[in-house]
């Protein structure tokens, strides 16, 4: 586990039980207990040549004005999934060089809100709401939600949580490969743990910090044995010369380790970024192949690859992996409607068509047995 430098602690949280118990796990680093937790933030926007570099340094612990569980925010004309984001951390030790974070957050330092009781009665109340939906939620889209749960441990009290819920799964999407303190846990096959996977060479040059394709591999497999549903998101897929044979073989080895039958979804999502990130990221890794691609820019503003070659990529990697399994659930992250088309002749139409797709493959999961 990559561990920050020192933390800060906001004061009114000082006597928090979850900070005390991660208190314990980081009593070797400096600890600071403040009441200015924006200026520390704001100190290291000031004054640091790499704020991003130096936010992952630092662990603030603080509480969260408004909701901590939301939406998904999307984008627009194009079909997403409909996910629940938990926001128990923010921002992340691992440094991959397309990572949206760079840009997104106006506070480069690694966060957490310890306030675990308020997010579980948000949980609730969705939930209670809408008894006959099935919602999927996930700590791993504002940071990596393995990192550094060996310290936060927010997972040793939503799994056994979730395992409880009927009309719930939970989502751990990580670059990382600390699963031992998953592996005793009651999920009662309510969580998912999921991994990011990329080509070795795509991992050395962009996901710096991150554990090996065959960490991640050896990790979901530890956790298939232990019982939980696992899950894969091919995101970003990068092209550059030699992407087709090296992504085949990721999903060849992909297979080796985890039975398809196994996966519940793997997810297809070409690279895509803001100006602002692609700026960021090159002057924060010179070296970075990432942007050789040609990109344009999308109605949402965002840059991607040309269609041609997104569709092209998507066919290749459906063909590839339903070479394994032909029902396996394969769906494309923020894509339009006839993208899906090309790739697969059908689409669901809108966020709440791919919901009751998910939902669907939910079931089967959860009621069928798999
Ligand atoms: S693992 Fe995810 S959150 Fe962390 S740096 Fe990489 S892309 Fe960003």
């Amino acid at each position: 586990m990559i561990l920050p430098n020192e933390v800060y602690v906001d004061s009114a949280l000082e006597t928090h039980p979850v900070v005390h118990r991660i208190r314990q796990g980081l009593d070797h680093l400096p600890w600071h207990s403040r009441g200015d937790l924006d200026r520390v933030i704001q100190d290291v926007l000031s004054y640091q040549s790499d704020p991003c570099a130096a936010g992952k340094q630092i662990l603030c612990i603080r509480p969260y004005q408004g909701k901590l569980v939301k939406d998904c925010p999307g984008t627009i004309g194009h079909i997403c999934c409909g996910y629940k984001i938990i926001n128990v951390m923010t921002n992340c030790p691992l440094d991959c060089s397309y990572c949206i974070l760079q840009t997104y957050l106006n506070n480069p330092c690694l966060t957490l809100y310890p306030e675990f009781t308020r997010i579980f009665s948000e949980i609730d109340e969705i939930l209670d709401a809408h008894p006959h939906r099935i919602f999927r939620f996930g700590t791993g889209e504002l940071g990596d939600s393995l990192a550094l749960d060996g310290i936060v441990r927010f997972a040793d009290e939503a799994v056994p949580l979730f395992a409880r819920k009927l009309n719930a799964i939970f989502e751990i999407k990580t670059k990382a490969c600390s699963v031992d303190h998953l592996l005793t846990l009651n999920h009662g096959g309510r969580t998912v743990c999921s991994w990011s996977l990329n080509p070795p060479t795509v991992i050395e040059g962009e996901e710096h910090r991150a554990a090996s394709l065959e960490e991640r591999l050896r990790a979901a497999s530890r956790c298939a044995d232990a019982g939980y549903h696992v899950g894969f998101h091919f995101d970003p897929l990068i092209a550059y010369p030699g992407w087709d044979d090296d992504y085949r073989r990721v999903v060849d080895l992909l297979f080796e380790h985890i039975e398809p039958c196994r996966a519940i979804w793997v997810s297809l999502g070409a690279l895509r970024c803001s100006t602002s990130l692609k700026q960021v990221a090159q002057e924060r890794f010179p070296t970075s192949r990432i942007f050789s691609g040609e990109l344009i820019r999308g109605e949402d503003g965002k840059l991607r690859y040309l269609k041609p070659l997104r569709v092209a990529m998507y066919r290749h990697m459906v063909s590839w992996l339903r070479s394994y399994d032909a029902e396996l659930f394969i769906y494309l992250c923020m894509e339009r409607d006839d993208v899906w088309q090309e790739v697969f002749g059908t689409s669901p139409g809108s966020t709440a068509g791919l919901n009751s797709w998910f939902e669907e493959r939910v079931r089967q999961f959860t009621e069928g047995g798999q």
